[in-house]
């Protein structure tokens, strides 16, 4: 079976039987040879930049991926603070209102009938 702990100790002691003792070592000093440092803890202008952009495509459509173009948003007062919201989704949450408030009515309507037959 792979990945147990004990075939990995036998892996390593098949590799320094095979290799040396400080095989391990020279292929981590390979690798860092080789690595051109650490990209966003090296370079923090990469870092800020890449986080504008991940916050950017975020802030371009609402939870439900509907995307945020002019005529699919609005500004609301939520409280003091300015957000938007998503025309798409507002309309739907309407509709949804108005459907339950006309089952509702119906609803009533139909006892109403029923009482006046019997
Ligand atoms: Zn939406």
């Amino acid at each position: 079976m792979a990945g147990t702990r004990i075939g990995g100790l036998k892996a390593s002691k098949t590799m320094k039987l095979r290799y040396g003792a400080t095989v391990y070592e020279s292929i981590g000093r390979k690798g860092g040879e080789i690595s051109r440092g650490g990209g966003f803890a090296k370079d923090h202008e990469l870092a800020r930049t890449s986080g504008r952009k991940g916050g950017s495509v975020k802030s371009l459509s609402c939870n439900k991926g509907h995307l945020y173009e002019p005529d699919n948003f609005q500004m609301v007062d939520r409280g003091g603070y300015v957000s938007r919201r998503c025309l798409t989704c507002y309309r739907a949450a309407t509709l949804r209102k108005r459907n339950s408030r006309w089952e509702k009515e119906k609803q009533l309507r139909l006892e109403k009938t029923v009482d006046t037959i019997t």
